[in-house]
């Protein structure tokens, strides 16, 4: 076995073996397992920087950034150092902190909706859009919510409907064990189409509570918002009392510090926070305008709690993280390296002949395998998904760690230098040929 192939190796195959036996799939959450693009995971020992290391002892360069929230690269000494300061004074009290109020003040400061706001920490992802979703509710006095065809938001029963992600690599976009009762108000659009929610918000009139969605969608692939569209939601919002939602969990402090919103210059009423928010420990946030914040408990009516919410170790690293994002703004560096990175493989594919539509947007980028450009996810699905599997394969092999899916954002962190991005298309060179002998 040459030294920079990861793909799972004895150990990692014996590892994976036990995990099987006592966990679903041998995974914790779905989109680990290697379902669509066949073999078997490799197992991690460790992260440094841009790269994981293997427990068959080989270093990988990453593009999956735990998902999202390694913006900084793994394991920043600042960030780690903060968490083991934090840890020696204890590990969690259930009881308020200073830190929670430094943290929450800094969001405010950094996240345009949340100017003149309020903001409640809470554990993931999928808590703050939950949690977002019934405090608009209970504003509203209404029941109904729209989101996308191919956005994820996290997997509480109401949201899963024509998921992306996990859900859509795995071909079921719902999930059994929903109740029918829990999406009878999920309203569907296409993503990136105006109309589509103009005619929605028509035939449900009065009764729609919120719009949530990902400002630059991150679940079917990276897929940007066309010109207008934010904007457009903004308008159609305002004029139907209905409570903007920007599902930011992936884009904030990723697409620039102030997330997609500062980007766009589009501030949503609320917006849900979750991985970089961490700097890798389970945090996420959801907070917006102070009227419709007020309504959560102990203010108001709306119900949600949290035993580990505002933990300190998580709060110490996501602090951490935005002091380091705030002092050495990486923006533009991770801008330029991203261009170099996808213009690099566009032209390797074009050199070998397979079809590839690159997306990119600040550091979140996917090659879809095919011609035509990707604006939403019915497009997305057009991609060949045997020659993903085929280049997901060859890229591992030649030590480049992508996310087994092409539903999937990749990610570049501040740690990915020149160095780094050169390794990656040489590999890809290599991967493009096979993946072109395949689909020939
Ligand atoms: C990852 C993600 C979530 C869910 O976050 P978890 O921490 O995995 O629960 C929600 N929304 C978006 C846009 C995401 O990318």
């Amino acid at each position: 076995m040459n030294n920079s192939d990861g793909r799972a190796g004895p150990r990692s195959l014996e590892l994976f073996a036990t995990a099987s036996r006592v966990i679903p799939g041998g995974v914790n959450s779905p989109v680990r397992a290697f379902s669509s693009v066949g073999g078997k995971p490799p197992f991690i020992r460790s992260a440094q920087g841009a790269t994981l290391t293997t427990e068959d002892g080989v270093t990988l360069i990453d593009y999956v950034g735990t998902w999202g929230p390694a913006l900084l690269g793994h394991g920043h000494p600042a960030v780690v150092e903060a968490v083991c300061k934090a840890a020696q004074d204890g590990l969690s009290f259930g009881a308020c902190t200073g830190a929670e109020g430094t943290f929450a003040e800094r969001l405010c400061m950094i996240v345009p909706a949340l100017r003149n706001g309020l903001v409640r920490l809470v554990n993931s992802g999928t808590e703050a859009t939950m949690s977002a979703l019934r405090v608009a509710r209970g504003f509203t006095g209404r029941d109904k919510i729209i989101k996308a065809d191919g956005g994820y938001h996290g997997h509480a029963d109401m949201l899963l409907v024509a998921a992306g992600s996990g859900a859509a690599t795995m071909g079921i976009p719902g999930s059994k064990g929903v109740p029918a009762g829990a999406v009878q108000d999920t309203l569907l659009v296409p993503y990136n189409d105006l109309e589509a929610v103009r005619e929605c918000l028509h035939t449900h009139k009065n009764q729609v509570a919120a719009i949530i969605l990902e400002p630059v969608a991150g679940n079917m692939g990276c897929v940007p918002p066309v010109a207008g569209y934010l904007e457009g939601l903004r308008q159609l919002c305002d004029r139907n009392g209905v409570v903007l939602i920007f599902d930011e969990v992936m884009t904030g402090f990723r697409i620039s510090l102030g997330g997609a919103q500062a980007h766009y210059n589009v501030t949503p009423d609320m917006v849900c926070l979750g991985k970089i928010v961490g700097g890798g420990l389970p945090v996420g946030a959801y907070g917006g305008r102070r009227n419709i914040m007020q309504c959560v408990a102990p203010l108001g009516p709306v119900y949600q709690a949290g035993t580990l919410s505002g933990n300190p170790l998580g709060v110490a690293a996501g602090l951490a993280t935005l002091d380091i994002l705030e002092r050495e703004k990486p923006y533009p560096q991770l801008a330029t390296q991203t261009v170099k990175l996808v213009a690099g493989l566009g032209a390797l594919a074009k050199r070998h002949g397979v079809p590839m539509s690159e997306n990119h947007v600040a550091s979140m980028f996917t090659g879809f395998f095919q011609a035509a450009k990707v604006c939403n996810y019915a497009d997305a699905r057009q991609s060949n998904l045997e020659a993903f599997a085929c280049y997901h394969r060859e890229m591992l092999a030649r030590g480049i760690y992508l996310a087994p899916s092409q539903f999937e954002a990749g990610f570049v962190s501040v740690a990915h230098d020149d160095a780094t991005i050169d390794r990656t298309l040489a590999a890809a060179d290599g991967a493009l040929k096979v993946v072109a002998q395949t689909i020939g």
